[in-house]
C-alpha cells in the first residue's frame, strides 16, 4: 500500500455553524465546501490547511455514526483520513493481513472522495480513513 499524504483530519461537532467561524476567526482558516453525505447521515464542512484538509462533521439523525459517537464520547477528534493510491487493492492489501475493516468496498465521501473505514480496534483505538479522489 502507498500513502500518499494526510488528506484531512475528521473532527466530531455539535454546531457546525458555530464551529466554522471558530475556525474562521480564530484561526484564520476558510471554509470553502459545506456538503451533505446522506448516506451518512451527516454535514460537512472543509478547511484546507496547506495541503492538508480539516473536514468538520455534524450529525443530521441522532442515530447516525456522527450522532452516536458524540453521545459516547463527546465532541472532538473522529479519524484520520489518508489518501492512498489505488483503494481496492489497498483494503484487499489490508484483508488479507487479517484487519479488520469498516468498509470492504470503497464508498461515497464528502469533497469528491470514495473512502473505506478501518475499524479503530485494529487501529490502536484511532479510526482510520483510507481514500482515494474520484474519477
Ligand atoms: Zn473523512
Amino acid at each position: 500500500m502507498k500513502i500518499k499524504k494526510i488528506e484531512h483530519i475528521g473532527i466530531a461537532v455539535k454546531d457546525l455553524k458555530k464551529t466554522i467561524e471558530f475556525y474562521e476567526s480564530v484561526l484564520g482558516l476558510k471554509c470553502y465546501k459545506i456538503e451533505e453525505v446522506k448516506d451518512q447521515k451527516v454535514k460537512t464542512a472543509f478547511l484546507k490547511v496547506g495541503e492538508t484538509k480539516i473536514e468538520l462533521l455534524e450529525t443530521t439523525d441522532n442515530d447516525g455514526p456522527i450522532g452516536k459517537f458524540i453521545e459516547k464520547k463527546g465532541e472532538g477528534l473522529h479519524h484520520i483520513a489518508y489518501s492512498v493510491e489505488g483503494l481496492n487493492s489497498s483494503l484487499n492489501e489490508i484483508s488479507n493481513q487479517q484487519i479488520k475493516l469498516i468498509d470492504e468496498k470503497p464508498k461515497q465521501g464528502a469533497d469528491n472522495l470514495d473512502i473505506a473505514f478501518i475499524h479503530p480496534k485494529s487501529a490502536n483505538g484511532v479510526l482510520i480513513e483510507l481514500c482515494e479522489e474520484r474519477k
